[in-house]
């Protein structure tokens, strides 16, 4: 259920909800059955969004400052896989997302993944939340393709501008 004392961006709130109330971003991945899958992330889609500067949350363009969300690792090597996001969804997200704001919550399960579904990790990318997670706000970043091999899949990751507009930590 969406938390009630933390207003909805007007940009989610145009997103559909699940038959328990949860929002369904615009990476979420759609089952077959049209359901969705919270558990995992629609690869291609976030593709998409880092290639084409669209929201993962609201799935929108995303204006002059974009939002990417990272444990301190992330802002050290200044490397995000999660797809950008405006600034006022991404500051949602840390409040609402059960992922994002739970200590002790763990990834997705990566090793049971719906039918169908290849799912991509890169070795470098941790199982557990980190300690503590920063909003890292900028305008510009470029965009970093990796290929495993065996795999035809392509995984993108952010590289952002050095000049962090905005850090905050959550
Ligand atoms: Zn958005």
């Amino acid at each position: 259920m969406l938390p009630k004392n933390v207003p909805v961006p007007t940009r989610l709130q145009k997103r559909p909800l699940d038959e328990r109330g949860f929002l369904i971003t615009y990476v979420t991945t759609i089952g077959t059955d049209g359901k969705p899958d919270f558990r995992i992330i629609d690869h291609f889609k976030v593709i998409e969004c880092i290639e084409e500067r669209i929201c993962g949350l609201c799935g929108e363009s995303i204006g002059p400052l974009v939002s990417l969300i990272g444990g301190e690792e992330c802002v050290v090597r200044r490397q995000f896989s999660d797809p950008p996001m405006h600034p006022e969804c991404a500051r949602y997200a840390s409040q609402v997302c059960p992922f994002l704001t739970n200590q002790n919550a763990k990834y997705h399960n990566r090793d049971n993944p719906p039918a169908g579904i290849e799912v991509f990790s890169l070795p470098h990318i941790s199982s557990q939340r980190p300690k503590r997670m920063a909003i890292y706000t900028t305008r510009a970043y470029d965009i970093m393709r990796f290929r495993t091999p065996g795999s035809r899949m392509v995984h993108c990751a952010i590289k952002p501008q050095k000049a962090v507009l905005k850090l905050e930590w959550f």
